[in-house]
């Protein structure tokens, strides 16, 4: 078959096949759509083994359904092995609603987005991801209980993000240890790219450890907010990759790690909070790899919003979920460890950890 030739759904190799994306793996994928309100989503439930599955709603403007399926695939993918590296009881999930959260989202389409997400019965429970915040889970949870990431003064535990950049900070101190032999970031030079929810925060703690922070954003806006309150330099989006920099930290979105940009970073470590940087996580993490550069994987690095949603889930606190996210620098210290062992990447380690996990669990249900 013509691989350029539009294809219905084709079963090959025992794979779901529909238009060139693959559905191996995945228990469940929802297309949803509200006429009135102009909501498309997908909502894509990978794996339920270790629990519900628990993964933030993206909305972003893709260029086409295609784009966004294959983003919620693989998103929802990452979920699985990151609650399960983090020894979450949580499954992997994941929704992305199509459109400009910018100038598209509304009140209305949030609270259609709820009514679809309760359809499925806390199979898949939501939070914010990229273009969704607290106040649109409030829209949520008008229509459902399966929402997490409500905020503090309605119960909630708020927004995640400042426990993502906890852990990711932790993660990368890790890394610097694995690398340097102590994980002091003074006088490091360390590129954020992507200054929104979790970035900011991310370059508070580095300029707290005394990092030489660059920071790197599409809006104006935010590079301006964030330099003239930390004091960071600013990075063109387009120099981000051959910058002179020791630690490059992806805070925006994924692929950012492929076949253009690996040969030009100049960095010894890569960590950050955005969800799947390797654009093929076979390819690109060899690649990294053979250049020396240091990789904490992204879904163990960034776990630290999904433990802080699940404690409205396990009704642990604050406290506990810091505690939790800063455990992060050890088990990353431990996958680098295992990595450099084994002589594969630690993408693969952490891949192979949270799999084994997976599959015990899989192994008492039978
Ligand atoms: P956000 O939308 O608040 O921030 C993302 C920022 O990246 C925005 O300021 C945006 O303008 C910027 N950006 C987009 N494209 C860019 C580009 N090409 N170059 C530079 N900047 C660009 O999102 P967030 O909540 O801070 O999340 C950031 C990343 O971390 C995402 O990939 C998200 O999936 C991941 N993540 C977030 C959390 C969380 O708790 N928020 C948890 C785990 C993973």
């Amino acid at each position: 078959m013509n691989s350029s030739q539009p294809t219905s759904s084709i079963e090959r190799n025992n794979e779901w096949v529909f238009n060139n994306v693959s559905f191996k793996g995945h228990e469940q994928v929802v297309f949803c759509h509200d006429e009135e309100t102009g909501l498309k989503a997908i909502i894509g439930i990978h794996s339920t083994v270790l629990g519900p599955a628990l993964g933030g709603t993206r909305m972003w403007a893709y260029e086409n359904e295609g784009d966004a399926l294959r983003d919620v695939l693989r998103l929802s993918r990452g979920m699985t092995f990151k609650a399960a590296i983090s020894g979450l009881n949580l499954g992997g999930g994941k929704a992305v609603i199509i459109g400009d959260a910018r100038t598209q989202k509304s009140e209305a389409m949030m609270e259609a987005f709820g009514r679809f997400v309760n359809s499925l019965s806390g199979r898949y429970i939501t939070a914010e991801d990229v273009g969704i915040n607290t106040s649109d889970m409030v829209s949520v949870k008008k229509f459902t209980d399966h929402v997490t990431g409500i905020p503090e003064s309605m119960g909630g535990s708020g927004d995640p993000s400042p426990v993502t950049a906890f852990g990711v900070f932790n993660g990368m101190k890790a890394a610097a240890a694995f690398h340097w032999g102590n994980d002091s970031l003074e006088g490091k030079k360390v590129l954020v790219q992507g200054v929104g929810h979790v970035g900011e925060t991310l370059v508070k703690h580095l300029t707290e450890a005394g990092a030489k922070v660059m920071i790197s954003d599409i809006y104006a806006d935010r590079l301006d907010h964030i330099s003239s309150v930390y004091g960071a330099q600013i990075c063109p989006v387009d120099k981000v990759y051959e910058a002179d920099m020791d630690i490059y930290a992806p805070c925006a979105l994924g692929a950012t790690l492929n076949d253009k940009t690996i040969p030009l970073i100049k960095a010894s470590i890569v960590a950050g909070a955005a969800n799947n940087q390797l654009a093929d996580e076979n390819i690109h993490g060899k690649m990294l790899k053979e250049r020396g550069i240091v990789y904490a994987p992204d879904f163990l690095i960034n776990a630290g919003g999904l433990i802080n949603v699940y404690s409205e889930i396990a009704h642990y606190s604050l406290e506990e979920s810091l505690k939790k996210a800063a455990a992060i620098r050890d088990t990353t210290f431990w996958i680098l460890e295992k990595a450099a062992s084994l002589n594969i990447t630690p993408h693969e380690a952490a891949l192979q950890t949270a799999a084994e996990r997976v599959a015990a669990a899989k192994m008492k249900m039978a």
